[in-house]
């Protein structure tokens, strides 16, 4: 095993340039997973968390050059879901899957206003479950309202760390402020997840290690990290996107760097590598986060191509999900998941 990777698993530091060369340098990948998931085993056990996913509106203020929600794309039936239909697709999947987490995302959607959100939020923690939201860029007073009403975790990838690469492809927002925005989610006390693209036209390795330095940085709980995937209805339709391997790669180092969080297997991934998730399950992962939205409108929830095609949670689905999850001798975890921190 190269000293580089041997380093990371005594001390779960490595250096700029040391990152650098792990992420450049493919002779060592198998390596590298096999350490990740050996920390990850270590640190966070054989669980694995499932989370369920309720895409609950595709409406966007926002134009993000990669992303198929974007303002301005034109080719997209739009759609919100109302608050009774998203408390029953939680209600099914915390009752009838037994799911212990639920993840509500979407689009910048300015009707879901701070009591609209707080209403579904405290309507949806009637049930026995953890909730995170996935909703973008809000104001420290609007995070402090979600956290009184229940919500306990927040998902907001700061996508790249290179400031300029940031504004160049999410136009009109500013990279300050995302940093500000997970800040003021640590600081009212909701678990901060956070994560990046991985392909992003000129991003460069040295950009890719300061993201995993960032994470560490700010302390972050949960990382979801995934390959970009060229949408044909955005700028970057013609861009390259990303690799499946270095995605994974970025994954890995980012869990010998902060052993004890948690690291979902991204969809991205699936949806680039037959079998990604559980490749990724091997290399470092221990999340899951199963698609529990309407089947009617799934299909228009597509951030990148190919998306909604994968981790469908039919019952059927969700049965194989679980038979891979045990073929692989791991286990499905049955308390909340949350960020246990080992100090
Ligand atoms: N609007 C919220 C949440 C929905 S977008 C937000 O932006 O935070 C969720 C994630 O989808 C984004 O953080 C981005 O990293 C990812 N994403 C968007 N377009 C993508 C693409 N073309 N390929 C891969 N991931 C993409
Ligand atoms: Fe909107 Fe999020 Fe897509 Fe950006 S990434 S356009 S904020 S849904």
């Amino acid at each position: 095993m190269h000293n580089l990777i041997s380093k990371a698993m005594e001390t779960h530091s490595l250096e700029r340039n040391e990152l650098v060369y792990l992420l450049k340098e493919s002779s060592f990948d198998s390596d590298l997973f096999y350490a990740a998931d050996l920390i990850r085993q270590q640190f966070v056990g054989n669980n694995i968390h499932l989370r369920a996913l309720i895409e609950f509106s595709n409406i966007c203020q926002n134009n993000c050059c990669y992303c198929g929600l974007r303002r301005d794309n034109k080719n997209i039936t739009r759609y919100r879901l109302d608050e009774d239909t998203i408390f029953q697709l939680a209600e099914y999947a915390v009752k009838k899957l037994g799911l212990k987490t639920i993840v509500l995302q979407s689009g910048e959607d300015l009707w879901f206003t701070r009591e609209r959100m707080c209403s579904l939020i405290k309507r949806i923690k009637t049930l026995d479950t953890a909730l995170t939201l996935s909703i973008g860029e809000k104001s420290y007073d609007d995070y402090l309202a979600y956290k009184k009403a229940g919500c306990d975790r927040f998902l907001l990838r700061i996508e790249t760390t290179d400031k300029a690469l940031y504004e160049k492809y999410d136009p009109q927002m500013s990279w300050d402020r995302r940093k500000q925005c997970l800040l003021d989610i640590k600081s009212v006390g909701i678990e901060t997840g956070t994560g990046c693209l991985v392909g992003l036209p000129e991003q460069t390795l040295e950009s890719l290690a300061d993201d995993i330095l960032f994470f560490k940085k700010i302390g972050a709980d949960m990382v979801g990290i995934g390959p970009l995937i060229p949408h044909p209805d955005t700028p970057l339709a013609q861009a390259k996107g990303g690799t499946f391997t270095l995605a994974c790669k970025v994954m890995a180092l980012t869990r010998m760097l902060l052993p004890d969080i948690n690291i979902p297997a991204t969809t991205a991934m699936e949806t680039l590598e037959p079998n990604g998730q559980v490749k990724a399950l091997q290399a470092g992962a221990n999340v899951i986060m199963p698609n529990v939205t309407l089947n009617s409108v799934r299909q228009h929830y597509e951030l990148y191509p190919g998306k909604s095609n994968t981790n469908l949670a039919s019952d059927d689905a969700f049965f194989l999900l679980k038979e891979k999850i045990k073929s692989i001798g791991r286990t499905i975890s049955q308390d909340y998941g949350s960020h246990k921190k080992n100090d």
